[in-house]
């Protein structure tokens, strides 16, 4: 028995391929132009190798929600794949702040005055901020993280003053075992009466809902790698 085992890639470029295309015709039930939504493929707990198959294979946008893995994974794979894009997704806590604004494209976890004090912080000693969506807690669920729905317009407008052009978005994650559909609606209602372009929703079970709902951001992660 070998005691290096490699795991088998092979499927991942058809299964890429399947999704995208997937992705294509959700696109256009949804009404906009081919290319509008981005497959951000969650990496998370799956080794560099995934990753590098992911790449090979064309896919270029990657979602991480640990700042320490998503750094060993990627910090040095920028010299190579320099198209290559990291989103932080899931909840970051303040700490981590430093990490994030210096390793990530796109930070998807804004979702508290405090967060949003140690981004600013981060940002002005880094000399740079990545694009910043606010999480908002889409079913107001307890344990999740994300700005309750109630205090999501004050939030929003709280942190375009601050982060100006540099707040793109909203992400979130409906509750589990409810029709998504109409989480996902509310979120996009949210980002149109705020101006915000960018909305990160959907994931391995529910892409396809979220991109009719108005989705730019889909973020896969079992469908593509497989379990966890
Ligand atoms: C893990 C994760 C995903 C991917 O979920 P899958 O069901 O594996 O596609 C998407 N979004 C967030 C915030 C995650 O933590």
């Amino acid at each position: 028995m070998s005691q290096h085992a490699e795991p088998d890639y092979a499927s991942l470029t058809a299964t890429l391929a399947a999704i995208n295309a997937r992705i294509e015709v959700a696109t256009r039930d949804s009404g906009r132009p081919p290319g509008s939504v981005t497959l951000v493929a969650v990496s998370k707990m799956q080794p560099s190798d995934a990753v590098l198959a992911a790449l090979r294979a064309g896919q270029t946008c990657f979602g991480e929600n640990r700042v320490q893995e998503a750094s060993a994974k990627f910090a040095a794979l920028r010299a190579d794949w320099p198209d290559l894009r990291l989103h932080l997704i899931g909840g970051l806590q303040t700490n981590k702040a430093e990490d994030a604004v210096r390793l990530a494209d796109t930070i998807e976890a804004l979702d508290r005055p405090k967060l949003a004090d140690a981004i600013a912080r981060a940002a002005d000693r880094a000399g740079r901020l990545p694009d910043l969506l606010v999480q908002v807690n889409i079913g107001d669920e307890p344990q999740k993280s994300g700005v309750p729905t109630a205090d999501a317009d004050s939030f929003i407008e709280r942190c375009r003053t601050r982060f100006g052009a540099k707040l793109r978005g909203l992400m979130c994650i409906p509750p589990v075992g409810e029709d998504p559909t109409p989480h996902f609606k509310a979120l996009a209602a949210l980002g149109a009466r705020n101006g915000l372009e960018m909305l990160s929703m959907g994931m391995s079970a529910d892409f396809e809902a979220a991109i009719v709902a108005g989705a730019t951001h889909v973020r896969v992660g079992t469908l593509l790698f497989g379990e966890r």
